[in-house]
């Protein structure tokens, strides 16, 4: 049964949240793509992980595709924000196909650094999870053998490599912080000879993001993220919160997906967003909650995040 429209509710929405800046700048080149060549534009695979964007472009002109050998010879080709691996880049361009990568330039630095150990001949160690197309990508800038993908501490434990092999480790940019880590600090105890990135691989969106949440967990009963359950930044949200103390998290794409019951005895529920995730599934979710309880709404954190990237030439 739905509350009382006049039960008192505080909603607190993190900040930031939602679209990232490579997220924004792979959704612009498909519509800037297809203003440029005219509909219809194909796009390997979802161009971010989020369904609402995809229906948004297709209605725009644009067609997905699962592989590049789906696209007609001579036509506009689009690869996604997840990057991917050489092979596929090289079959993108047969048959004359006009390719447009809107891999995100923070995927693309971590492809370079891999390329870089590999090339000083050091085994890479992938911190990420095996099946998310940003991993695969990465793993195909590299021959067959030359890397591992782990996702937890007892991973590292279970690597085959001698001690003192010369290996390199790299992140997954949706990964989460604190595992990540976590696990960093096993394969230092593991291998002598170990190189890294400098910070981490994990992008500032997917920092700011965690940090974001992580800051508004303890003033809320629960809290709902909104993205989709197959976005590995969301999925990431959701155990942040829960690692956090949350003992309400919900993961839903839109209102039609809230479990209302876990709203019952909560006096305030904080939303966030996944960087694939359009504002306007977080207002439908906020207009979904304002027609069940009366709304205090106040955002947490700071939105502004700094980060640019230059706009894929689509010409
Ligand atoms: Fe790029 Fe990070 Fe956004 Fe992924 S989440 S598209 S790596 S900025």
């Amino acid at each position: 049964e739905p509350a009382s429209p006049h039960r008192p509710m505080r909603v607190v929405l993190a900040a930031p949240r939602g679209f990232c800046a490579g997220v924004r700048r792979a959704i612009d080149a498909v519509s800037d793509a297809i203003e440029r060549h005219g509909p219809p534009v194909y796009v390997r695979r979802a161009i971010v992980h989020n369904l609402a964007v995809v229906r948004e472009l297709e209605a725009k002109g644009a067609i997905f595709v699962q592989e590049v050998d789906e696209v007609p010879a001579g036509a506009v080709l689009i690869l996604s924000a997840h990057g991917v691996s050489r092979s596929i880049a090289n079959d993108a361009e047969d048959g004359g196909r006009r390719v447009i990568d809107a891999t995100c330039p923070l995927v693309a630095k971590v492809h370079r650094e891999v390329v870089r150990h590999h090339r000083d001949g050091r085994h890479v160690i992938l911190i990420g999870h095996a099946d998310h197309p940003e991993i695969e990508g990465t793993l195909g800038q590299l021959p067959g053998d030359a890397a591992s993908v782990i996702s937890t501490q007892g991973d590292v434990a279970a690597l085959t490599f001698p001690a003192e092999t010369r290996v390199a480790f790299a992140v997954q940019t949706t990964f989460s912080v604190e595992e990540a880590a976590g696990i960093a600090d096993a394969l230092k105890t593991r291998f002598a000879d170990l190189a890294g990135p400098n910070g981490s691989d994990i992008c500032y969106a997917t920092s700011n993001r965690q940090a974001a949440l992580r800051a508004i967990v303890p003033q809320v009963d629960a809290i709902v993220v909104v993205g989709e359950s197959f976005s590995s930044n969301a999925n990431r949200l959701v155990e942040v919160a829960a690692a956090q103390g949350c003992a309400s998290v919900q993961l839903v794409a839109g209102p039609e997906d809230l479990d209302w019951s876990a709203f019952q005895a909560a006096a305030s529920i904080g939303v966030t967003a996944a960087a694939s995730t359009p504002e306007s599934s977080v207002t439908a979710v906020l207009q979904s909650l304002r027609d069940r309880f009366a709304l205090l709404v106040e955002e947490v954190g700071s939105p502004i995040e700094s980060i640019y990237f230059r706009p894929v030439q689509v010409a």
